[in-house]
């Protein structure tokens, strides 16, 4: 028996950083808008004794961890110890479009849908409340590929709340070579606040709040509002990490993109479109550019981590 079940990754529209706080964590506005370029789980039931297994395939299937610290297999025990059932006999098998450490938060995504899956492989009926707070344990960004849509995240981003959203956006994912260390980028942004002379610290840094200018671009399905919108704290850090990403927002911007930045913590870099037909030329032109590795076009909000399948 086994179930499959699609998620979606993540375009932060705004990622506003606050200081660095005592416990480590920065607070963080972060408007969440789930994309149509997602993973698939399957979820298959095991042989007695086998435990959790992982399998993964995609382009970048090599950089994905396949032992207990992928997101998916911690998602799948949780799950279990939450409903005190005894080492879970499950194998999970992931079919990867989401690029790795790419900012697009792929292995929350990941975890998200390990936990959709196995709940439904294994009967379970886990309250959708329930689902979200087991989320949240998992890592900041995994309940929002349980909510998908657009959401606005506060605190480390777990706490959301939905956003109203009209029509559909076109984007495009440019796709770097090799990832970027989430803590690294936030660890830059400090630096280079502290360099900048305004410091780092949540005491001295603005708490951040979602921008009411995004908020009405999204409710009123104005993709030219929302490309003037966007914005994100950590795009200084990683163009200072990867300063080669410069060339690539210039590559979308000059062949038509309306929006353009970096995606979440990088190096992933996002564009927004007019239409569906503009995406496939900013894609094409990216791909032509050689300034990133892949690039793809797709569209958005869609739904969180759903069955797709099962056999
Ligand atoms: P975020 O935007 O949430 O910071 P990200 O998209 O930059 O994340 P991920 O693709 O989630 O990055 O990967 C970050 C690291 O997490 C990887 O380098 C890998 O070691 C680890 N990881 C754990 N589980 C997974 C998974 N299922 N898929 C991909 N990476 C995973």
């Amino acid at each position: 028996m086994s179930v499959t079940v699609r998620v979606p990754a993540k375009v932060n529209v705004q990622l506003g950083v606050g200081g660095l706080r005592a416990d480590g964590f920065h607070d963080l506005a972060n408007v969440f808008f789930a994309v149509a370029l997602g993973d698939e789980v399957t979820a298959t039931a095991g042989g007695p004794g086998t435990g959790v297994t992982l399998s993964c395939t995609g382009p970048d299937a090599e950089a994905v961890p396949l032992d207990d610290s992928n997101l998916a297999a911690r998602a799948a025990r949780l799950l279990a110890t939450h409903h005190g059932l005894a080492a879970p006999d499950v194998h999970l098998h992931i079919a990867k479009a989401i690029p790795v450490a790419g900012g697009m938060a792929g292995g929350s995504a990941d975890g998200a849908a390990a936990l959709v899956a196995c709940d439904a492989l294994w009967g379970l009926g886990t309250p959708t409340e329930v689902l979200l707070e087991l989320a949240a344990e998992l890592g900041s960004d995994v309940p929002f590929a349980l909510v998908g849509g657009v959401a606005l995240g506060r605190g480390r981003g777990e706490i959301l709340e939905p956003l109203p959203v009209a029509g559909s956006y076109h984007w495009v994912f440019a796709v770097a070579d090799g990832g970027l260390s989430t803590p690294a980028v936030f660890r830059e942004c400090d630096r280079l606040r502290e360099e900048a002379g305004t410091g780092s610290a949540d005491t001295e840094v603005r708490t951040p709040d979602a921008d009411p200018a995004l908020l009405a671009a999204l409710a009123d399905g104005d993709a030219v509002a929302l490309a003037a919108a966007l914005t994100n704290d950590l795009q200084a850090a990683a163009l200072s990490l990867r300063p080669a990403l410069a060339a690539t927002l210039r590559a979308g911007t000059e062949a038509g993109a309306i929006g353009a930045l970096v995606s979440g913590s990088g190096p992933t870099c996002a564009f927004l479109a007019k239409d569906a037909e503009s995406a496939e030329a900013v894609a094409a032109a990216l791909r032509a550019s050689g300034s990133c590795r892949a690039a793809h076009a797709t569209y958005g909000p869609v739904p969180g981590a759903a069955v797709a399948g099962g056999a």
